[in-house]
């Protein structure tokens, strides 16, 4: 059983439902009648949230499910805080990142990429953890961003592009309370132990953060 960390608020031991009654104390010592425990469920460890077939996270982008080989089912945030952001290059096109992400054997996929035209789509809900980061802990609390292109290719990295993503993830910080600053949002090379070089030199921060946070100045909430 994965151990439970981050998270907040009320939780409700599986042991509290079992003994049921009229009412069930939790940790604290408050009381949770019959209707509050029907509407807080899905916060009982082990209990998902509901799943809505097809569903996104980020309104706009396009649903294409990732095999369930590349990533693993979780319950983010309250099984494991999001705090961080994983930027990535993927080192070939758009049609052929969706195809390594469908394909049980590859091993890894990222919760969205971005097209150079500014098309997103999301393979993994920020839900689960997605295997991006090649690092276990940065996986479990990150939400991960391709971008095609090549890493020795600046064109590739278009404005379209950079705006997109940008708009993506200052929503992601938003809904997760993370800050925009580069401790928070960093490339897949930053990431302890990769080998992985992307986003690549020609990634331009400077550029990014600005437009992250002028994205999450004028962002809509999700
Ligand atoms: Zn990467």
């Amino acid at each position: 059983m994965e151990e439970k960390k981050g998270g907040s608020g009320r939780r409700i031991g599986r042991r509290s439902l079992i003994l049921g009654g009229a009412a069930a104390a939790v940790g604290t010592g408050a009381v949770l009648t019959r209707d509050e425990l029907s509407r807080l469920w899905w916060q009982v460890p082990g209990v998902e949230k509901p799943r809505v077939a097809g569903a996104v996270d980020y309104r706009g982008a396009r649903w294409v499910a990732a095999s369930s080989a590349n990533w693993r089912r979780a319950d983010r945030p309250d099984d494991y805080t999001i705090d961080m952001v994983i930027i990535h290059v993927t080192q070939g096109s758009f049609d052929s990142a969706v195809r390594v992400f469908q394909d049980p054997g590859h091993g890894a996929a990222s919760h969205y990429i971005v097209r150079k035209d500014g098309h997103v789509t999301q393979m993994i809900r920020e839900l689960d953890v997605a295997y991006h980061a090649g690092n276990r802990g940065y996986n479990e609390r990150s939400v991960g961003i391709e971008h095609e292109g090549f890493v020795d290719r600046p064109q590739d990295l278009t404005d379209a592009m950079y705006a997109a993503s940008a708009r993506l993830t200052a929503q992601i910080c938003r809904r997760y309370a993370i800050p925009v600053d580069r401790e928070h949002i960093i490339g897949h090379v930053e990431v302890p132990g990769t080998d992985h070089t992307d986003p690549g030199e020609h990634w331009d921060w400077d550029r990014y953060m600005k437009l992250v946070r002028q994205a999450a100045t004028t962002a809509t909430p999700a």
